[in-house]
């Protein structure tokens, strides 16, 4: 049998799946590699977000801004609104500081080892092993998601994540060649993502079937094993849309530092992950005849948040912040649970009041 990164890449040359940050497999074979910001930028697009997902934003960025000094040139503001909807805002803000660091340090060239790479805002063991590997053809040791998956299957090692996560390193840095180990990492994450899914695995269709354990087994499902999640706190709060009679509404900025850090939100009680924040028309910041809305939900990482809605026209400013027109909104650095809230009380906005 021959070894699986053979098998693996001779699947990978016809089966790739064509993605905006990458070059062809063909283009692979001759020592091609592809830029190294469309893959850095990629990346950092898709820790927690799937490709799906990425694609129109990857997309959306490289016309914007073609060069990593391009994206070092813009504001800050730009990123965040150009990056809204994305999630886990965090990463923007860490994705401006690297691109000023690569330009300003570096004359706007990627380094090109992971130890490196790992030295730049945002870029933590995974991403720094992913870019050199894809982007500079170093041979690192990548495991994200779907290598979980196939590399705990193929060895049916049933120790539960995240410890299992150390073996997949193990698995990893086994069967990764010196030769393309860019288009092998590629070609494990493809298997995961089209053959070696979670449920229902096309086994019949996997280059490296022959030797799999979870499938000669018939248990390949079972892999990887999870530890019991525990159950995520529902906080709660209100939110608050203030409308001005021409239609515009108040917008603040959430400090730098934190959760949706940087956005652009309307004014909410002070709900946290650890907390739940005040409710009722009473805790508005603004005297008004706020209007209910029922309540929007929304899901973070680690708690749900449940927001009551409330709107009120009123003519006086409720503090820092500004006034944002109708054909301004959609420009504007919200988050997702920001136009779940804008949406709960859409038919009523701009409409001037009697
Ligand atoms: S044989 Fe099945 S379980 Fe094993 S790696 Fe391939 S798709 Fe996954």
């Amino acid at each position: 049998m021959k070894p699986i990164n053979i098998r693996l890449l001779a699947w990978y040359d016809s089966h790739a799946r064509t993605l905006p940050w990458r070059v062809s497999p063909g283009e692979g074979r001759q020592g091609v590699l592809p830029d190294p910001y469309h893959v850095w930028l990629s990346e950092v697009m898709l820790q927690q977000t799937t490709v799906a997902t990425v694609g129109p934003y990857f997309e959306k960025f490289i016309a914007k801004w073609p060069t990593v000094k391009n994206l070092a040139a813009c504001d800050l503001e730009d990123v965040m609104k150009a990056w809204a909807g994305l999630g886990y805002y965090s990463r923007a803000r860490n994705l401006k500081a690297c691109a000023d660091k690569v330009a300003s340090e570096h004359d706007g060239k990627f380094p090109q080892t992971a130890a490196e790479l790992q030295k730049l805002p945002g870029i933590g063991p995974y991403t720094s092993a992913a870019i050199a590997a894809i982007a500079f053809g170093e041979r690192t040791t990548v495991v994200d998601g779907n290598i979980e998956r196939v590399s705990t299957r193929h060895t049916a090692n049933s120790t539960p994540l995240p410890q299992v996560k150390e073996h997949c390193r193990e698995f990893m840095d086994r069967v990764t060649p010196a030769d393309r180990p860019g288009d092998f990492v590629q070609a494990m994450m493809d298997l995961g993502a089209t053959i070696c899914t979670p449920r229902n695995p096309a086994c019949s269709l996997c280059p490296i079937n022959d030797d799999c354990q979870g499938h000669i087994q018939q248990i390949a499902e079972q892999f990887p094993v999870k530890a019991p999640k525990k159950p995520k706190p529902t906080r709660v709060g209100a939110a608050f849309v203030a409308q001005r009679p021409d239609g515009a509404i108040w917008l603040t900025k959430r400090p730098n530092k934190g959760l949706l850090g940087g956005m652009s939100v309307v004014p909410t009680t002070g709900w946290t992950a650890s907390k739940n924040g005040a409710t009722g028309y009473a805790a508005a910041p603004i005297v008004g005849d706020w209007i209910p809305h029922g309540h929007i939900r929304h899901t973070f990482t680690h708690f749900h948040l449940e927001l009551e809605v409330w709107s009120a026209h009123v003519n006086m400013l409720p503090g820092d912040g500004w006034w944002s027109l109708q054909h301004q909104i959609g420009g504007e650095a919200l988050p997702t649970v920001m136009k779940k809230v804008i949406s709960a009380v859409a038919d009523d906005l701009f409409k001037v009041p009697k």
